[in-house]
């Protein structure tokens, strides 16, 4: 069965997306399959991916509306299986914000991605959904579909102001849509550590939050940054850089974590 994690954060810039393509690589470089999701109308994970966005016939869209599968609409990025790091892009564009106000009408909207998955669910180890800057029902889809959510946050003043509402909403589904969901874990990304603020920043999640605390740091790197021009994720576009290496580490802190995990011992 598939473990499958939604990548969400209301907040705007902080690395979703950075997170969600360089996880996927990472995880498919130490020889799991992976599907990457796209749930943004920006299309910045399918971009990101080495797939262009504009050119997609099938997208996550006609995958929420049923006028195709997750088989019929996923692709695959050449780049990527070269560099051994081929993972199954499930792709967004424009088109995708369409999709807020036509589910409104349908009933069971906010698990239509779950149902899509269960035909897929066999082909693959991890399902990574990279979730849009907002709490929408794009949003709400990916976490009814989730087992757990990854929350990457930088460690300024205002990212534990925004955590209360993420919680919340995450206690919500787990209250009335979805029983599995549950926090993976708080990932402290373009972490800098001559900055005393994101220490102190950092010092206090770890208090509050404990070991739902990733002990992987992603650090803010330029590499990371220049990797989605070149339509791949840090992870393959510099493997040497200090911001893939730590993002490897982090995907192999997910699988032991993964490992660990025992089934109904989810706790927010
Ligand atoms: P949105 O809310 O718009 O979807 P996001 O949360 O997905 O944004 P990203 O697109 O991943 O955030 O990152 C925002 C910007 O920060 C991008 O330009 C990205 O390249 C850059 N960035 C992300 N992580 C790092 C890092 N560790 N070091 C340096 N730059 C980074
Ligand atoms: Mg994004």
């Amino acid at each position: 069965m598939a473990k499958i994690f939604c990548v969400a954060n209301q907040k705007g810039g902080v690395g979703k997306t950075t997170t969600t393509v360089n996880l996927a690589a990472g995880l498919a470089k130490v020889g799991q399959r992976v599907l990457m999701v796209d749930l943004d109308p920006q299309g910045n994970a399918t971009m990101g991916s080495g797939v262009d966005k504009r050119k997609l016939e099938l997208t996550v869209y006609d995958v929420l509306l049923e006028s195709a599968s997750v088989r019929e609409a996923r692709t695959t990025s050449p780049k990527l299986i070269e560099a051994g790091c081929g993972y199954d892009i499930l792709g967004a564009n424009r088109e995708l914000a369409g999709a807020e106000v036509e589910l409104v009408e349908v009933e069971r909207r906010e698990k239509r991605l779950k149902q899509a998955m269960v035909e897929v669910d066999p082909d693959y180890d991890f399902i990574l959904i990279d979730c849009p800057p907002s709490l929408s029902m794009l949003t709400l889809n990916g976490l009814c579909c989730a087992h757990g959510v990854i929350v990457p946050m930088q460690c300024e003043y205002f990212a534990l102001e925004g955590l209360t509402d993420l919680v919340n909403t995450i206690k919500q589904v787990h209250a009335n849509l979805n029983k599995d969901l549950a926090i993976i874990g708080l990932l402290r990304v373009m972490f800098d550590p001559r900055i005393t603020l994101q220490q102190q920043v950092s010092d206090q999640l770890k208090s509050h939050f404990g070991e739902k605390v990733f002990n992987a740091v992603i650090p803010r790197n330029v590499r990371l940054a220049e990797a989605p021009s070149y339509g791949v994720p840090g992870v393959v576009f510099d493997p040497a850089s200090k911001g893939a290496q730590a993002f490897v580490a982090f995907a192999q802190e997910m699988v032991e974590r993964i490992e660990r995990m025992t089934p109904g011992s989810n706790k927010i």
